[in-house]
């Protein structure tokens, strides 16, 4: 049976928050609650959507955010520097009247703005969001899906393995900076996939030798990589030039590029093969 996505667009909103919580599902992760009435009707509908989160200046604690207009989205003029990343949104849900929406950051330091944000975030601490603009929906026909991902791309993977039907088996390989990362997944989503952890000072040869090892991959089996995006060329090219899989078996998406500031995820993780 052949595999395929379907997309649904959604329409763009800009929404502005406040930190409700901040908690740690790991030692290097923050994991941010966003909370206000901004949030209602809030759609998220695939696992590896996103929204463009707007952080203040660093260098003036100033939080500049565009607009939405009848002619569309507008930077405001003359006014401070509009600072973005791409979040995974991990959880939303509503109770009482009241809207909440949990966003998972990898605080890597303080050299990007965004991880220095949720390095000190508290209660009380402003954000904006736009989007989800669209979602890409599970693969129809899928029995088996692979997810490669480094810890930037756990909350995608959450989402993949909270959203997939009991049906369709779960492989995971893991590439973190190391074992603390291995608190992060909840009993019940680590019983869900059988998952291998590899950690980054071992090298990275043993993430590429552990894909290899699952020997053949079915017409069936949907694969997921994201993370940093040179590490997962010689993963793809395996995936797509070796073992020949069609592109809607195959998603790679470069959530961050080593030594790259505010990496573009829409160029191609592999230039020598741009048809990504
Ligand atoms: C679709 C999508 C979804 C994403 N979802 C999430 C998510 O849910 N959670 C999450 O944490 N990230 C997520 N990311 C990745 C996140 O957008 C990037 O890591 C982003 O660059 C962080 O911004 P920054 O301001 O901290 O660093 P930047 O200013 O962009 O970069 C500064 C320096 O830090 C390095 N750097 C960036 N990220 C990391 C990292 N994780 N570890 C070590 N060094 C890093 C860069 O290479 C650069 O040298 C997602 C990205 C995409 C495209």
């Amino acid at each position: 049976m052949t595999i395929e996505r379907d997309s649904v667009k959604h329409p763009l909103v800009i929404r502005h928050l406040t930190v409700s919580a901040v908690s740690h599902p790991a030692p290097s992760i923050a994991r941010i609650t966003l909370s206000g009435d901004e949030l209602a009707g809030f759609v998220s509908s695939g696992p590896t959507d996103h929204v463009k989160v707007f952080f203040p200046d660093p260098a003036t604690g100033v939080l500049t955010a565009p607009t939405m207009t009848a002619d569309g989205i507008k930077k405001p003029k003359g006014e401070g520097k509009v600072i973005s990343r791409d979040y995974t949104p991990l959880g939303f849900r509503t109770d009482a009247g009241r809207h909440e929406l949990d966003i998972d950051f990898v605080v890597h330091g303080d050299e990007g703005p965004a991880s220095a944000w949720a390095g000190k975030a508290a209660a009380g601490d402003s954000l904006v969001i736009a989007g989800p603009r669209g979602s890409r929906l599970l693969p129809v026909g899928a029995t088996h899906v692979i997810l490669i991902a480094d810890e930037t791309a756990f909350p995608a993977a959450s989402r993949w393995i909270d959203m997939l039907p009991t049906s369709v088996n779960i492989t995971a390989l893991f590439d973190v900076a190391d074992e603390s990362l291995e608190s992060y997944f909840s009993d019940e989503l680590k019983a869900r996939m059988d998952a291998e952890w590899f950690y980054r000072r071992d090298g990275l040869g043993q993430l590429e030798a552990a894909l290899r090892a699952l020997g053949e991959i079915g017409e069936s089996t949907f694969v997921f990589l994201a993370g940093e995006a040179t590490t997962l060329v010689p993963l793809r090219r395996y995936l797509r030039r070796e073992l020949g899989l069609p592109k809607q078996q195959v998603t790679a998406d470069g959530y961050w590029r080593r030594g790259v500031t505010n990496a573009d995820h829409h160029e191609p993780i592999d230039p020598s093969d741009p048809e990504d």
